[in-house]
């Protein structure tokens, strides 16, 4: 592949700084995937869609989800821990939990706990729907089923049961009343699950997660109350059972800094907990650890500015030495880094539909007439004498005549086809003075902003709020690049929109090493051939974030592994909502529908406005029509 348009792709898309090894770009110019990071195995990502797309059985928005990631990620967080544990002679041992919230997809669910047992993964919970799943999966003797989250007794009821089925429930209390409650219904049945105390550091986290940390927290019991559980246990009988001390500072904690000080007064407050109660031998210091989704490694919200390996080295670090000063046992290490362990082991692939037009390029020359406005032929005198030298006077010139032109407009003054003539123009001297002002390597802040403005704006079949909320919510960026003609060079300026109805539904902030882009480089765009898209990043908190915002539902769903030979096999195909999914998540009913519509068709039969004999037909084809899926179909 040629070097500099390599280079180039590299710069516009940044694949090797957010992809942890697990993306790269083929010298076929495609993107490829692996199983595991660096992995000699890989798929190519086109040749995966098109052969999905040839089965007809799926079609786009295409989730592909790749299970084998899921347990390479898993395997990582236990290698950087076990290195940490080892590098610092810890006597405690690691134990990752998954936490339901993050992907609670049965299928993440279960390829965790399939492939976990060495690495000893756990559940943790934090509602009753997600404790109820979780009971019924196998786990290893012991790993853990952590409940965290507000409980009430059916919650509680529903831990008890799992503890009868073996598992090593431990039930978190977040609140004073819960440890009353749990007490109350331990004592009922007669059986006892371990209990963990949530507590609140004085620590904050850091990004946009950081009020989930600290006094204010939503989460946790202050010291005091924390003294208060201690003392309600030896009250009941059931000190034995306090187990484990938790804390969590927020997610996608973006730096390291944070880490450090939060694990050292976690740590002490572990210690001097010790030292009082000694059987608590668990410290589940929550999630955290970030994803480093625009590859900058830097404190910026969508990136961190570590490795997990750091992180890792970091809450070891300091339970072993705040643990040796005061002389207490380490203790074993809990972890629910629910984001590190997800997001890279899905790729939403969409495609580039439509073009919304702002100007065309392959207008025809204006011509100018003896009787148009003065501002018209202003305009075109521009247009025709622009250059190297000029263009900033002369596009300020242009603005100035576009307002006019408005002005004018709005007094009656001007026809619709002055109007289009001036438009023409007007975007014409703005596309002459941004090509003059990138030759110049943008001297002034406006043309950046003006080649914003010129973007290219593409419709993309997909749903923002479906399958990348948190770009909408909280401004989150996903890296976005097409999965194949990484070997031509990008000529075009880009933001992107989505099928929903929904004026926020578009993505023009994008990943950038020293900044945030707002148009992403795409090639030129032939609407006779496909051109497709992947959003990557997305198997943390974005399926069950996203809603079904214009009744659109969800995408297909496509699993994948990678064989030994760097074949791909598609394990189970999962096709999207139909119009008929939607119907029922809206609560309507169906049949009704098609009573109501038939009931209007023959009010029209009574009006003499239809037929009688086209009526069967027309609600049998009203009926066939809720099968349809409710993205865009076809042309692809
Ligand atoms: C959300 C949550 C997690 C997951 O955090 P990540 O940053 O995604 O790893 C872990 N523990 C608790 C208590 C949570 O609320």
């Amino acid at each position: 592949m040629n070097e500099e348009i390599l280079q180039q792709v590299q710069v516009a898309y940044g694949v090797e700084n957010w992809s942890a090894g697990y993306f790269d770009v083929s010298h076929r110019g495609h993107i490829v995937v692996r199983p595991a990071p660096h992995d000699e195995r890989y798929a190519d990502l086109k040749e995966i869609v098109e052969h999905l797309l040839s089965t007809g059985r799926a079609r786009l928005p295409l989730l592909l989800r790749f299970p084998q990631i899921l347990t390479s990620q898993l395997r990582e967080l236990s290698a950087a821990y076990r290195n940490a544990i080892e590098e610092f002679g810890f006597q405690g041992q690691h134990f990752p939990l998954f936490p339901m919230k993050v992907n609670p997809r049965r299928e993440v669910v279960e390829e965790f706990l399939r492939d976990g047992s060495r690495c000893s993964v756990g559940l943790e919970c934090g509602s009753k729907a997600e404790l109820y799943a979780a009971i019924a999966q196998p786990q290893t003797g012991e790993s853990l089923l952590l409940c965290n989250g507000f409980k009430d007794e059916a919650f509680v009821r529903m831990a008890l049961l799992a503890v009868q089925a073996g598992k090593r429930v431990t039930i978190v209390v977040e609140k004073l009343n819960e440890l009353r409650m749990v007490l109350k219904l331990a004592k009922e049945s007669g059986v006892a699950p371990w209990i963990g105390l949530r507590a609140k550091l004085y620590s904050r986290g850091s990004g946009k997660w950081s009020a989930s940390g600290g006094d204010s927290a939503k989460f946790g019991l202050t010291t005091s109350e924390v003294l208060q559980c201690v003392r309600m246990l030896k009250e009941a009988g059931l000190e034995q059972q306090l187990k484990l001390l938790h804390f969590h500072i927020g997610s996608q904690i973006t730096d390291i800094k944070r880490v450090k000080n939060a694990m050292k007064e976690a740590a002490r407050v572990y210690a001097k907990l010790r030292q009082i109660e000694s059987r608590v031998d668990y410290v589940d210091i929550g999630g955290g650890l970030g994803v480093d989704y625009d590859g900058s490694k830097t404190r910026f919200d969508s990136s961190v500015n570590y490795t997990a390996q750091e992180f890792a080295n970091d809450v070891v670090y300091a339970f072993k030495v705040v643990c040796d000063e005061e002389q207490v046992p380490h203790p074993h290490l809990v972890t629910e880094s629910g984001r590190f362990m997800t997001a890279y082991h899905s790729v939403l692939i969409t495609s580039i539909r439509d073009e919304i037009e702002t100007f065309a390029d392959d207008q025809p020359e204006v011509m100018i007439d003896d009787d148009d406005p003065q501002v018209i032929v202003e305009l075109k005198d521009l247009c025709d004498s622009i250059n190297a030298k000029n263009y900033g006077e002369y596009y300020h010139d242009a603005l100035q005549h576009k307002d006019e032109l408005q002005i004018q407009f709005n007094l009656g003054l001007v026809s619709l086809e002055d109007r289009a003539k001036g438009d023409v123009l007007f975007w014409e001297i703005c596309a002459r003075a941004l090509r003059e002002a990138e030759e110049d390597g943008f001297p002034d802040e406006e043309f950046e902003q003006l080649k914003r403005n010129l973007a290219q704006k593409y419709l993309c079949n997909f749903s923002l709020f479906r399958s990348a909320p948190d770009s909408w919510a909280i401004r989150q960026l996903f890296p976005i690049v097409p999965i194949h003609r990484l070997n031509e060079r990008p000529t075009d300026f880009a933001t992107l929109v989505d099928v929903t109805c929904d004026s926020d539904g578009k993505i023009d902030r994008f990943v950038d090493l020293k900044d945030v882009k707002q148009t992403l480089e795409l090639h030129h765009w032939d609407p006779a051939e496909p051109y497709y898209l992947g959003i990557f990043l997305v198997g943390a908190y974005q399926e069950v974030m996203g809603s079904h915002h214009n009744l659109f539902g969800h995408p297909n769903e496509a699993h994948l592994v990678i064989d030994q030979a760097g074949r791909f096999h598609v394990q189970k195909i999962v096709s999207g909502s139909s119009v008929s999914d939607m119907m029922h998540f809206a609560r309507y009913d169906e049949a009704q529908l098609h009573d109501k519509y038939r009931q209007q068709l023959e009010a029209q039969v009574a009006a003499g406005q239809l037929d009688a004999e086209a009526v069967p037909e027309l609600v049998e084809q009203y009926q066939r029509l809720s099968r349809c899926r409710t993205y865009l179909d076809a042309a692809e």
